[in-house]
């Protein structure tokens, strides 16, 4: 079963024809990957790339005739056919992971091949070879996912948090994979007695057709598919952005964009918070709104487009405060060299104070709204907690496909932290009720919850609903616990930036030059914050993406210093 809730699927115009996924190059254009590759003969059969290769090599073809091929259970299927003045390559040409299907001449004739850090060099200097490719290979790789082309099979339960967790990790990756449902497909016994898996270790990967992998971490599934395996952790880089949210991503489309060397590591996947929202409504030049999923992927292609990398499901555990070239530490132990570095770690959800709240972690309370939650209480009773825009925009979307949304705020009112737009929307939807000076006080039920009890702060009369899904929107905290005091931060943990820094605290943290901190520059010179993890933001995607580009412009007069 294909699983099609790819972002990259809604971000392209879905009126695509073949001519853009399958362009055929004019001798004009042909001649410019000429000049960058070697022109070589092929046989027929001949197989230029296996499936699960690193993503290594282009191919322009000049006569003959080149296919993807998909192996599975033994038979073959042709996914895509090049003739003469068609390319190879889909999106992982830009990341360089591993590719998910073969490719092979179907007879004898001629291609170019070309280096992929060849091909990406000139992507970044032709702006009109850049879109064709770029298009092309967003488009290919959303239809490898529609084909259901894919190295991943995820074998687990609609109601299982390790399950969801795993699809989301997937998607918010833009990596194909099929899914299994326990709980529905009763020839599944077969899948899992013929990998020797017992029903205890669900949710199960299994990864490029070999790698059985039981309820494993967002970072063992990277590791097995190699999402990172591409990427130099050596050498000295320019700029070192941490998170890959807005912010991050930004700085890294903004760094890459004007010739910096530019490494971005995310401890999960990007998009970071905005990928978690349904809709941002707000943010320039998306007037009908896009998911916060969608957002992402563009960003995240749009960063690596430009020669940024990307370390996917490894956070930063320690900055060497007191060593130049600084040095960050991550997951792994690894350790990365850097000039300068932007900490761009936002912000995680709150949590209630609720005894067994961890119990029900994806198996009733989730902290995004996307459509992948909204698929699982289709038709019932869902509770919203928040009074801010996320909570509101959550209450929204969830009271398209559920029949009630129930609003739970603490204080006696929207007004003070709630759009004015989303506060209209609310009173207009039937299906919403907004309880004020309420607060959730139990959480009941046993693999799954169950039910919900709920307390209104100014009468303490309790009431019990029996519904089965909570969305937590109950604002966040900075994400700064990895720097262990390394930068100057405010009485909430928020990072201290420029004028913000006082003479006292800049003494304190021993700042060592003649100048002042930079907009955006921490207490130690060339460490830059930006976004929700910084003290004073707006804690909007727009300035999120503002200050990552403008934070840019500092790192280039700190290089220079
Ligand atoms: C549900 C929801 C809906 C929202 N809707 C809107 C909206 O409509 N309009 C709007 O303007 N704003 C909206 N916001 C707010 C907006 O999403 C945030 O302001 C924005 O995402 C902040 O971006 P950021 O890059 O600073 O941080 P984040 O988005 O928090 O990203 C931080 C990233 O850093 C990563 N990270 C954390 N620690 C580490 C580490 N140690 N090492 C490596 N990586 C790490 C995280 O995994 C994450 O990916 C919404 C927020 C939520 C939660």
């Amino acid at each position: 079963m294909p699983d099609e809730s790819s972002p990259l699927i809604d971000s392209m115009d879905p009126n695509h024809d073949d001519a853009a996924m399958f362009p055929t190059l004019t001798p004009s254009q042909i001649s410019r990957f000429a000049a960058i590759g070697i022109i070589r003969k092929v046989t027929p059969l001949e197989v230029l790339v296996e499936a699960g290769e690193r993503t290594s090599r282009f191919f322009v073809v000049i006569s003959g005739i080149i296919q993807i091929i998909q192996a599975a259970d033994g038979t073959e299927k042709i996914v895509a056919t090049f003739q003469p003045g068609m390319f190879t390559g889909e999106a992982t040409m830009l990341s360089g992971r591993r590719g998910l299907a073969q490719i092979r001449a179907a007879e004898a004739g001629e291609v170019i091949e070309i280096e992929r850090e060849r091909l990406l060099t000139l992507v970044q200097a032709d702006s009109e070879l850049s879109d064709i490719l770029i298009r092309a290979f967003i488009l290919r790789r959303i239809q490898l996912v529609a084909q259901g082309v894919s190295d991943v099979v995820l074998v687990g339960s609609t109601n299982c948090a390790g399950t969801l967790r795993i699809k989301e990790f997937l998607t918010r990756n833009g990596h194909p994979y099929s899914f299994v449902d326990l709980d529905r497909d009763t020839h599944v016994q077969d899948l899992l007695d013929r990998f020797r898996v017992d029903l205890k270790d669900v949710p199960v990967v299994i990864c490029r057709g070999r790698t059985v992998l039981r309820n494993p971490s967002n970072e063992a599934i990277a590791d097995c598919l190699g999402f990172n395996e591409a990427i130099d952790q050596s050498h000295l880089r320019d700029l070192i952005i941490v998170g890959a949210g807005p912010s991050g991503l930004a700085a890294a489309v903004y760094g890459a964009s004007e010739g910096l060397d530019v490494l971005v590591v995310e401890s999960d996947s990007p998009g970071g918070q905005a990928g978690s929202s349904s809709k941002i409504e707000n943010y320039l030049g998306f007037p009908t709104g896009i998911s916060g999923q969608e957002l992402a992927a563009r960003a995240y292609n749009q960063a690596q487009k430009f020669g940024a990398q990307l370390i996917i499901a490894k956070g930063a555990t320690k900055l060497t405060c007191d060593h130049k070239p600084y040095i960050l530490q991550i997951d792994d132990g690894t350790i990365l060299p850097a000039r300068t570095i932007i900490i761009a770690t936002g912000a995680e959800y709150r949590k209630l104070a609720l005894e067994n709240l961890t119990q029900f972690e994806g198996a009733g309370v989730y902290y995004g709204a996307t459509f992948i939650e909204a698929q699982l209480c289709k038709g019932e009773e869902v509770i919203v907690v928040g009074g801010g825009n996320s909570a509101g925009q959550a209450a929204v979307f969830l009271a398209q496909t559920t029949r009630r949304v129930h609003l739970l705020v603490r204080s006696d009112g929207l007004s003070q932290t709630m759009s004015r737009y989303l506060i209209r929307r609310l009173e207009q939807s039937p299906s919403i009720e907004i309880r004020t000076q309420s607060e959730i006080v139990a959480l009941d039920g046993d693999s799954h919850l169950e039910s919900v009890r709920w307390r209104n702060v100014q009468t303490s009369s309790e009431e019990t609903h029996n519904v089965r899904h909570v969305f937590m929107m109950t604002g966040a905290v900075p994400t700064t616990r990895w720097l262990d005091g390394c930068v100057v931060q405010d009485s909430n943990g928020f990072i201290k930036t420029g004028s913000d820094l006082t003479p006292d605290e800049l003494v304190a943290a021993k700042w060592p030059l003649a100048r002042l901190p930079h907009l955006l520059e921490t207490s130690l010179p060339g460490v830059f914050a930006v976004g929700d993890v910084r003290g004073g933001s707006l804690k909007r995607v727009a300035s999120a993406v503002g200050e990552g580009s403008i934070a840019v412009a500092f790192v280039h007069k700190v290089l220079h210093e």
